[in-house]
């Protein structure tokens, strides 16, 4: 197109457009049909106005392909009926500038088309003087409608994710993989009590140094963001307490295109100091309710041994049916408060592990031999490969143990065959505990090491539980660099597997 402009311009004052509506009376040579030729199989509309009239003294080819309309219909047509009734004043007004104008700007208009409403055509205008006079104008028009409404749904996505991001009670930072800002809200602002200033750089690196002074522990938010970066597939959680004594809960996801690529990241902080408070406070109240619980079961439990050892001696049948009835509810009661008690020392933090070598052969034996009854016994197959050691606390490994074989017997009351065995993988002890009971549902399979996973009350009478058994082994095996995980068919039995790191030989 600029080769065209400057041929034109070389060439006053017989312009080369207007020559071509003439061309009969020039003699044809090389260069004009060269440059007719580009002029008719240009994709952009090439076309003179006269001046001052603005009326169509050229049109090429392209006109027709974009517009649809003929080009014999325009010529001699003024250049503001082909403009959108819209755009009608602004077009007078471009036209005028760019033909009068030193320096002539391109200009955008909407234009009338057979196919649509309007298409929005670029144009780029050059005057024409004959003796010092405009005479005529050489314009060039570029269809830029696929542009112009990839803009305008780019403009809207964008207000949606302002509007959006606004909207959220999260403080929200878009970062880009080159760690540049894209986007924040205001709420990030204010969560973190800074101004706009602190983000002016749009530098994520300048902004954390804005952050550094109103933390707790800046080096730990540093490695938080820069594990970001090392890792930017990974939706990660983690909590930074601020000096003023709240605590933000960051949430951070990547940003992936359809191709899987990524281009950086968006942080969603929120203020979670309640929330942590609540949770504590709930913790606090576990585990002073249980420890105050603990007290009077004890004495009860006490003065209910005492009691029985009299009956012993007076021989009254009834005495013992109730009294024993008692004891045995006592000690449901016990196991429930000590099941709180150990929740309340893992979350908070409390629970203290003892460790010593533990033969696992031996250890599994005696586990059994204390916790099943002995007419249970015969329906227990122990099998271990060789005696692996492992460090561990022995009685909280027992607690674990114990808690798998009750739980089989529990749920197994039709087949009470029980197949307890281990072995060693690598460096690992595996320990796994089968039943052939009502298995568990794949859906609930995976909550089973949640918190109050009880799922259904079987005989509530005989079993106090409040789903908290697999909870608490799953704690103490993860206390000792272990796994634990379980699978289950219903109706067809369950596994439940754990594994402890081995002691070196
Ligand atoms: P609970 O005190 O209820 O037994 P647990 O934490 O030990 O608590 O177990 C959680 C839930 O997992 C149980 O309520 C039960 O639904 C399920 N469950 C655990 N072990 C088994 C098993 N061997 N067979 C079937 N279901 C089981």
């Amino acid at each position: 197109m600029g080769e065209i402009k400057k041929w034109a311009a070389r060439r006053p004052p017989i312009s080369f457009l207007s020559s071509m509506k003439t061309q009969q009376t020039l003699p044809p040579n090389n260069e004009f049909k060269k440059y007719k030729t580009i002029v008719e199989k240009s994709p952009d509309i090439i076309f003179t106005i006269d001046y001052p009239g603005l009326k169509f003294t050229f049109l090429n080819r392209a006109f027709e392909q974009v517009t649809g309309f003929e080009i014999k219909d325009w010529l001699g047509k003024s250049f503001s009926s082909l403009v959108y009734r819209e755009d009608v004043s602004l077009a007078g007004q471009k036209l005028e500038q760019s033909l009068t104008a030193s320096k002539p700007k391109n200009f955008w208009l909407r234009v009338k088309a057979i196919k649509k409403p309007f298409l929005f055509l670029e144009f780029q205008l050059i005057p024409q003087k004959t003796l010092g006079k405009i005479k005529e104008g050489i314009g060039v028009a570029r269809d830029i409608t696929i542009r112009k409404e990839w803009e305008s749904s780019l403009k809207f996505q964008r207000s949606l994710l302002k509007a959006q991001s606004e909207a959220s009670i999260d403080g929200i930072l878009v970062v880009s993989k080159e760690k540049e800002i894209i986007l924040y809200n205001h709420h990030f602002l204010e969560i973190w009590q800074i101004n706009e200033r602190a983000l002016s750089s749009r530098s994520e690196e300048l902004a954390t140094k804005y952050l550094a002074p109103k933390l707790l522990n800046p080096d730990e938010f540093l490695s938080i963001i820069q594990s970001t970066y090392r890792q930017p597939a990974e939706k990660t959680y983690d909590e930074v307490k601020l000096k003023d004594g709240r605590t933000l809960g960051r949430y951070c996801a990547p940003l992936t295109s359809s191709d899987g690529s990524n281009f950086g990241h968006i942080s969603f902080y929120r203020d979670v100091t309640e929330q942590k408070e609540d949770a504590k406070r709930k913790d606090d109240f576990v585990a002073i309710a249980s420890h105050e619980l603990k007290t009077p079961i004890t004495s009860l439990k006490a003065f209910t041994q005492i009691l029985l050892e009299r009956q012993k001696k007076t021989r009254d049948a009834s005495l013992e049916f109730f009294l024993s009835r008692m004891s045995s509810q006592i000690n449901n009661l016990t196991e429930l408060v000590t099941d709180l008690l150990d929740v309340a020392r893992i979350r908070t933090g409390k629970m203290e592990l003892n460790y010593d070598q533990i033969k696992i052969s031996d250890f599994l034996k005696e586990t059994i031999e204390l916790s099943v009854h002995p007419s249970l016994r015969p329906w227990i197959k122990l099998d271990v490969e060789g005696n692996p050691t492992v460090k561990a606390d022995e009685q909280r490994l027992r607690q674990v143990l114990m808690n798998l074989l009750s739980n089989a017997q529990k749920y197994s009351k039709r087949n009470p065959k029980i197949i307890v065995r281990a072995g060693s993988v690598g460096k690992e002890v595996i320990v796994f505990v089968k039943d052939c009971g009502i298995g568990i549902e794949a859906g609930k399979l995976k909550k089973i090491f949640e918190p109050f996973s009880q799922f259904r009350k079987i005989d509530s009478e005989n079993m106090p539980s409040l789903g908290l058994g697999l909870y608490i082994s799953a704690q103490i095996i993860k206390m000792h660099g272990g796994r634990i995980w379980a699978e289950s068919r219903l109706n067809r039995g369950s596994t439940f597997y754990f594994t402890l790191p081995k002691t070196k030989t």
